[in-house]
């Protein structure tokens, strides 16, 4: 039950970002306009941040700018998700586990590097041109791109195993990490069978907030970010069209998500 009603929160906490119009007409009536109008503007934006699309075809804004607080390993990451992050290590670490933040905001510039270095070393490696740039945005963001300049995105790995390669889902860490991030309001943000949809290849070590009412909802749905933005947007045409205020059907969504995540894959 308890689950039923989070995930109801989420969806209707994201598609009041979707149909704010549609979502006024149901406030109770009894509510005066002006304290309606100011909790609706304060749930939205508690929301948007939380959804911000960073990928290959969704560039961050060039006035993109994000508040950072600093980490006890001194790396930064978004102020708003800090206490979240550091409960989600510290019960890692309570079940006897090491869990490593070892990247989490990269500024522009930071990005950029990183994405030369990758395409310089794919070039020494025998890749032309081309392919290197190809090769090295399926690992490396391009410059604006990128989750980590968000600041809502964390790389972690087990303390004794700080290799960044696909061994990594084997270690405890992981695990536990991966059976559990959603409780916190993270998502494991490319996982193996979403690739072509997120475009961006398998990385058992890159965590993703979202907020917990919405990890959950991804979660439950078995969906990557993409495809539940995409589910948000269906809900919100069905409901345009057919009058019928569907969001806090459960099984609306996921028959709705079922259908996104079909036509998504090749
Ligand atoms: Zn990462």
């Amino acid at each position: 039950m308890k689950k039923w009603i989070s995930w109801t929160a989420a969806l209707t906490a994201a598609l009041m970002l979707l149909a704010p119009a549609v979502q006024a007409a149901e406030q109770p009536e009894t509510r005066p306009a002006a304290e309606t109008a100011a909790a609706e503007q304060t749930a939205v934006q508690a929301e948007d941040w939380q959804l911000l699309l960073a990928n290959p075809w969704h560039v961050l804004p060039e006035d993109f700018q994000v508040e950072l607080k600093t980490l006890p390993n001194g790396l930064q990451v978004d102020q708003r998700i800090y206490d979240d992050l550091v409960d989600m290590l510290a019960d890692c670490k309570a079940e006897g586990l090491r869990p490593l933040v070892c990247s989490a905001y990269r500024s522009m510039e930071k990005q950029t590097r990183l994405y030369r270095n990758k395409i310089a070393r794919l070039r020494a490696a025998g890749y032309t041109k081309d392919a290197a740039v190809t090769e090295a945005g399926r690992w490396v963001a391009v410059p604006g791109t990128s989750e980590h300049q968000t600041g809502l995105a964390v790389d972690l790995v087990a303390a004794s195993y700080q290799v960044l390669d696909q061994k990594q889902e084997q270690t405890a860490e992981q695990k536990w990490l991966m059976e559990h991030c959603w409780e916190y309001g993270f998502i494991l943000r490319y996982p193996t069978e979403k690739c072509e949809v997120t475009g961006i290849g398998y990385e058992p070590w890159h965590y993703r907030y979202v907020g917990k009412t919405t990890a959950a909802a991804l979660h439950e749905n078995g969906l990557c970010l993409e495809e539940y933005l995409e589910t948000l947007e269906a809900v919100n045409e069905q409901e345009k069209s057919t009058g019928t205020p569907l969001r806090s059907s459960s099984a609306f969504f996921a028959e709705m998500s079922a259908r996104v995540s079909e036509e998504k894959k090749i």
